[in-house]
């Protein structure tokens, strides 16, 4: 008999008329013939109202007791949908993560899951029950409870799905499926009928709260198929899936808000500086995004990133305590501030994509104060007040609100290639890469696929060029006029309203870049570009490796340890990469090689 998993998130058990909604999806799946496996969140608010009631006592509670309280949440829904399915006449048992045998890691509050036991679940379903279990929670090896950090569930279902080799993993919450942005800002996004795990996995990291991130690495690891829809209605939602929807440059936009950028100021540019700051912030099991390191200038450079704005405090705690240690001058930081951010495989294949991007975000004279792009994705940093302008003018530029039959390709000068097939995209049940609860690898470990170095490259730096709206999407208007590829593109402030910005082009078309480039920094009075005409390009692809923390560390004290300096940096989900001198390239891959074999596919 297949097994079907159904999770239920917060609104969709808000109430006990919800539950017995969600008691008769189950029911329904089961009469179907399916052992049926239900997975649910705390109802409505009360995860947020438990977090409150900590709060009152403390602004800091330990860890432990924290995911001994919202732990409970999740207890009571299970409890509640049993006692539904049972008056509705159907066998139902209730368990929380421990009962199962969800053991994860002890990192509470961001718990990840190492194995699943299937044992007694399966014995439970073939006894005839449905399985109701509590979403978000495990316990760890001593016994402790954990959880997985927010809108975890997601999580739960689709581990549960992976181990259970379930036919499906319906997720049902309170929209009917995955749209092109969040249809609560923008109600002209459009559904997607189908999304690949690479750009759901991007989205749902860049802000898309629909999912929780590390489910979609679950489902790709595993070749879990997600079905996203509507816990109220009976309509399709969206599929999550190994291919994507077309043939479109763009899939998505996303948009995180409550982002803080932290800026490290005035490091002497050494190897091994990054490394160190990257490692005590992977300590913390802080994500960081948008990595700016800025070529350096006189022996010293700037690191900026954003984190999430809850983990500023946490973030500026491990910093303070480093500037002194690595001679750098001071932290400088910002709150408040948006992201927003593209998604789509097809952009790996079509050049004019950044610049439509920036392009759009200057016509409504937004100022972009950080950028960063890695394969897939490109996020601008904007005000908190012009986030949704950016997002709309985004959104528009790529005509995400038309039927995708309608879109065109939208990117000026663009010559498509093909987009990747099911062969180069992790596909269907069959490629399964892991094998569950092995002994070597927690279900949740991260996974290699590759590691590359490409010394096609070339590094251009305009370190001095004015910081107003319109600066980027000129540069690189410019470039994809003369049928450049970027690759690798980063901005960030500098001090006294300037910016730098630095990007890779392929070495043989340096010297025509450098001429379009020259001409526009002569224009606005600003610095030479600089240039390293060969730059080797180190790179790291898996799945889900930037909420690993620990990743780019790893590679960072790899390359220092090696005395490699690191130039460009950027990070996503499915790829990290670094840019250095073209003479350590080979080294660095031998290194990067030695490092990550363990975990190599
Ligand atoms: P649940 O409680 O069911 O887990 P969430 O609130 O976590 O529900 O996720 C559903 C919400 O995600 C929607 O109400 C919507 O506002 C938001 N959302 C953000 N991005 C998207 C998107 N791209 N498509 C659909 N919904 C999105
Ligand atoms: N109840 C948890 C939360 O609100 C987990 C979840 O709903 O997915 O974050
Ligand atoms: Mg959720």
């Amino acid at each position: 008999m297949s097994i079907i998993v159904q999770k239920f998130g917060g609104t969709s058990v808000a109430d006990t008329q919800k539950i017995l909604g969600a008691a008769r999806k189950a029911i329904r799946a089961a009469q179907a013939g399916r052992q049926v496996v239900v997975v649910v969140s705390a109802m409505g608010k009360t995860t947020d109202s438990l977090v409150a009631l900590a709060k009152e006592i403390t602004d800091r509670p330990s860890k432990r007791e924290m995911d001994m309280l919202l732990s409970s949440g999740e207890q009571v829904t299970i409890a509640l949908l049993a006692i539904a399915l049972e008056s509705l006449g159907y066998k139902a048992v209730s368990m929380t993560g421990a009962q199962i045998g969800i053991k994860t890691d002890s990192s509470h509050t961001k718990a990840r899951i190492k194995t699943i036991d299937t044992e007694k679940m399966r014995k439970t379903l073939a006894d005839g029950n449905i399985v109701i279990a509590a979403g978000f929670q495990g316990v760890d090896e001593t016994g402790n409870i954990t959880t997985l950090g927010r809108g975890g569930s997601d999580t739960s279902a689709v581990a549960l799905a992976a181990a259970l080799g379930a036919e499906e993993c319906e997720i049902y919450t309170d929209v009917d499926g995955i749209y092109t942005t969040d249809p609560r800002l923008l109600p002209e996004a459009r559904k997607v009928t189908q999304i690949s795990y690479d750009e759901m996995l991007e989205l749902a990291s860049l802000g898309a709260g629909v999912m929780h991130s590390r489910s979609i690495e679950f489902a790709k690891k595993f070749g879990v198929n997600v079905h996203v829809r509507s816990s109220f209605s009976d309509t399709a939602g969206s599929l999550i899936t190994a291919l994507p929807e077309g043939n479109t440059p763009v899939a998505g936009a996303a948009v995180a808000k409550n982002e803080a950028q932290v800026t490290l100021v005035g490091i002497p540019d050494k190897p091994g500086n990054a490394m160190r700051i990257f490692s005590k912030i992977a300590d913390a099991k802080i994500a960081t995004d948008m990595i700016v390191q800025n070529a350096g200038l006189d022996g010293k450079t700037d690191i900026a990133f954003t984190v999430p704005g809850i983990d500023l405090t946490a973030t500026l705690d491990v910093l303070q305590s480093l500037v002194n240690d690595i001679g750098a001058e001071k932290v400088e930081w910002k709150e408040n501030a948006v992201k927003v951010s593209i998604v789509g495989l097809g952009m790996e294949t079509q050049p004019g994509v950044a610049e439509t991007m920036f392009r759009a975000v200057s016509r409504q004279g937004i100022n972009i104060e950080m950028i960063t792009t890695s394969g897939i994705k490109i996020s601008a940093l904007v005000t908190k007040d012009s986030a949704l302008d950016t997002l709309r003018a985004v959104h528009n530029a790529f005509h995400l609100q038309s039927p995708i039959s309608a879109v065109a390709n939208v990117t000026a000068g663009a010559k498509k290639k093909k987009l990747p097939t099911a062969k180069s995209v992790t596909a269907g049940k069959e490629s399964r890469i892991v094998s569950f609860n092995s002994p070597l690898l927690g279900m949740e470990d991260i996974l290699i696929e590759a590691i590359t170095l490409d010394q096609s490259q070339a590094r251009i730096t305009l370190p001095n060029i004015p910081d107003k709206p319109g600066i980027a999407a000129e540069v690189f208007e410019k470039i994809a006029a003369a049928k450049i590829i970027v690759d690798m593109i980063v901005q960030s402030s500098s001090r006294n309203s300037r910016a730098v910005i630095s990007f890779t082009v392929p070495r043989k078309v340096l010297d025509r870049a450098l001429k379009v480039v020259r001409k526009l920094t002569a224009d606005w009075g600003g610095e030479e570009p600089l240039y390293n005409s060969a730059a080797a390009i180190l790179s790291v692809r898996g799945t889900g490796l930037r909420s690993h923390t620990g990743l780019a560390y790893r590679m960072f004290r790899t390359l220092a340890d090696g005395g490699i300096n690191v130039n460009i940096i950027s990070t996503s989900e499915r790829c990290v990469s670094v840019s250095v001198d073209d003479k350590n390239g080979e080294k660095g891959l031998k290194l990067f090689r030695k490092e990550f074999a363990k975990e190599m596919m």
